[in-house]
């Protein structure tokens, strides 16, 4: 059996506290809810629906960011021209249209 010192201890409470540290980041960087069910009026989720609206894209190389009614506002949300309701950045729905001059690459995974 294994002898655990004290030292031993230490770093992998060190280690673990960092690992955490790291998920946390990531959770900040990719968690952002724009347009989450319960912010939104029923109409309005029914229409958010009809588009089947998602906050992050499966779509391949397709996401709010580079369709043209995707409107910045300056923060981690933008806005979707066609019914001036929050849109995450990572977004998608099956309105997307490319941006003129948006790069739109095919990378694998769900094309549409
Ligand atoms: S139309 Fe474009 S900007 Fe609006 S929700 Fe759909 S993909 Fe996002």
């Amino acid at each position: 059996m294994e002898k655990i010192t004290r030292r031993h201890a230490l770093i992998r409470v060190a280690g673990a506290t960092a690992g955490l540290a790291a998920i946390s980041a990531c959770q900040k960087s990719s968690g952002v809810q724009c347009a989450a069910p319960g912010q939104l009026t029923r109409s309005q989720q029914a229409a958010r629906d009809g588009r089947q609206y998602v906050e992050a894209s499966k779509v391949s190389g397709k996401t709010c960011t580079n369709c043209t009614f995707f409107k910045t506002a300056g923060g981690d949300c933008g806005t979707c021209a066609i019914d001036d309701m929050p849109a995450n950045p990572e977004g998608y729905c099956i309105s997307w249209s490319q941006a003129e001059g948006a790069q739109y690459k095919k990378t694998g995974g769900q094309h549409a």
